[in-house]
């Protein structure tokens, strides 16, 4: 039997404001950010530019911001959370998304723009290295 093994990310509501305000400047191309965490607590928020080449299809961190945003969460020993937005689509991982988180390990929020003009919504995933995907919650306080 497999046991739901369900989790928390608490994001404050001011970085979780900051998280809508740029994804939603992005739209309707995809946009992607960090986040760092201590404890399953976001502390920081790391908004990036999207470098991929089809920005409306996919997201990338480039690999500069990827090390000055690594080095900054070394400084207070936290973990990385990779956020980015679906224009039209679900805020589900999409099989490229699996495909470059299980081999990252990292947690990955997305929104969806599905309701636009209303604001993005977003949901949060732990993506194992096989593939397999758990869905957490997201607590805003
Ligand atoms: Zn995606």
């Amino acid at each position: 039997m497999v046991v739901d093994a369900s989790f928390v990310i608490h994001i404050p509501s001011n970085l979780y404001q900051e998280m809508v305000e740029h994804v939603r400047a992005g739209y309707p191309d995809e946009t992607c950010g960090a986040l760092g965490s201590v404890d399953e607590r976001v502390v920081k928020n790391y908004p990036t530019a999207n470098v991929a080449e089809h920005p409306d299809d996919f997201s990338i961190i480039s690999e500069s911001d990827m090390v000055r945003i690594y080095n900054d969460i070394d400084t207070y020993d936290g973990d990385l959370i990779y956020y980015h937005s679906h224009p039209i689509t679900e805020a589900y991982p999409s099989a490229r998304d699996i495909e470059y988180a299980r081999r990252s390990g990292y947690l990955y929020i997305i929104f969806s723009h599905r309701h636009h003009p209303d604001d993005p919504y977003a949901r949060v995933f732990k993506i194992d290295p096989q593939g397999s995907v758990t869905e957490g919650e997201i607590a805003i306080d």
